[in-house]
């Protein structure tokens, strides 16, 4: 299957955490795949999502954003993910926010490889009170960097999407496709099963427990149209446990519930879900529970 003319290729998308990255994935392939929430840093893993379209495979990896507060092994780890990510693309797409470029932006700007085409997109763009601001920052923005497209966009009212996939195919190597055409992501259900439980508990928990609670997915069984899932949230102490499950395990069974709704749209199943949560002290500065979780 060599036909001339097929364009496939690896696109990174980063930014600083909260810029919109998760968001534009999703809406690139249609299908939530990525975790998304209004709390920073949410997503800790690379995902590819696949977009197939007549000519073209867009094979899209998020990445965690660049923590620049905190210093624990978990951190440096994620770091470490972001700029390989940036490696072994084709296209890197840098994403900041209409009308806002600051200290974080600029840290993530630093990295941007000077090998490679870089797509700049201006997201939230519906959030701008006064389009003719937008002008003025995407000169300000052509001024430090070179980029070879600039797209402003609103990934969340999907405005301005297919301007952005046009910029990003000129750029496209002419390769055969590498996945199944109704392939949407290479991640197996298992993980995104964890993503979807994981994104509400940070939906659900506020800022009471930091950024250290992961999702395991312990068992995880297809039976005809029920998949049996049993999913352990991992904390780092006895309160973060409590405060997790709730009164009367009220917090627990509302984001076992709302997690398993989405599995069942997303697996097109019922779902049969368990949620345990467990203390596992110090997991985010350990480095052998870190690989075991699947980070390096
Ligand atoms: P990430 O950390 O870069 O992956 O950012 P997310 O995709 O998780 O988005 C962070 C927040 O910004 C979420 O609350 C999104 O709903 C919101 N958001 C993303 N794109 C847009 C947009 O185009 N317009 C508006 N108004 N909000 C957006
Ligand atoms: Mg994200």
């Amino acid at each position: 299957m060599n036909a001339p003319g097929y364009k496939t290729g690896y696109i990174s998308i980063v930014g600083r955490p909260n810029v919109g990255k998760s968001t534009l994935l999703n809406h690139l392939i249609k299908q939530k795949i990525s975790i998304t929430s209004r709390k920073a840093q949410t997503t800790r893993h690379r995902i590819h999502g696949i977009l197939t379209d007549a000519q073209s495979q867009f094979i899209f990896v998020d990445t965690p954003g660049f923590q620049t507060r905190h210093r624990s092994q978990l951190n440096q780890v994620m770091n470490r993910v972001v700029l390989q990510s940036m490696q072994d693309v084709d296209v890197v797409v840098f994403v900041v926010e209409a009308g806002r470029f600051g200290r974080e932006d600029e840290q993530v700007l630093e990295q941007l490889p000077r090998n490679l085409p870089v797509v700049l997109v201006i997201n939230k763009i519906d959030l701008l009170p006064d389009k003719l601001q937008l002008l003025p920052f995407m000169q300000k923005m052509a001024d430090v960097f070179e980029f070879s497209a600039i797209v402003p966009v609103s990934a969340l009212q999907n405005r301005q999407l297919s301007a952005l996939i046009e910029a990003i195919r000129q750029h496209l190597p002419e390769n055969p496709f590498l996945f199944a055409e109704d392939e949407i992501t290479d991640r197996s259900e298992r993980f995104l099963a964890a993503e979807l439980l994981r994104e509400k508990v940070f939906r659900q928990i506020g800022e009471e427990v930091p950024y250290s609670v992961s999702v395991v997915i312990e068992q995880f069984t297809v039976e005809g149209n029920l998949r049996r899932i049993y999913a352990c949230i991992l904390v780092e102490r006895e309160n973060q446990k409590a405060i997790i499950i709730g009164k009367q395990g009220k917090k627990l069974k509302d984001m076992a519930t709302q997690a398993r709704k989405d599995m069942e749209m997303l697996f097109g199943s019922k779902v049969y879900l368990e949620v345990w949560v467990k203390v596992k002290s110090g997991w985010a500065d350990d480095i052998t529970a870190l690989k075991s979780l699947g980070y390096e």
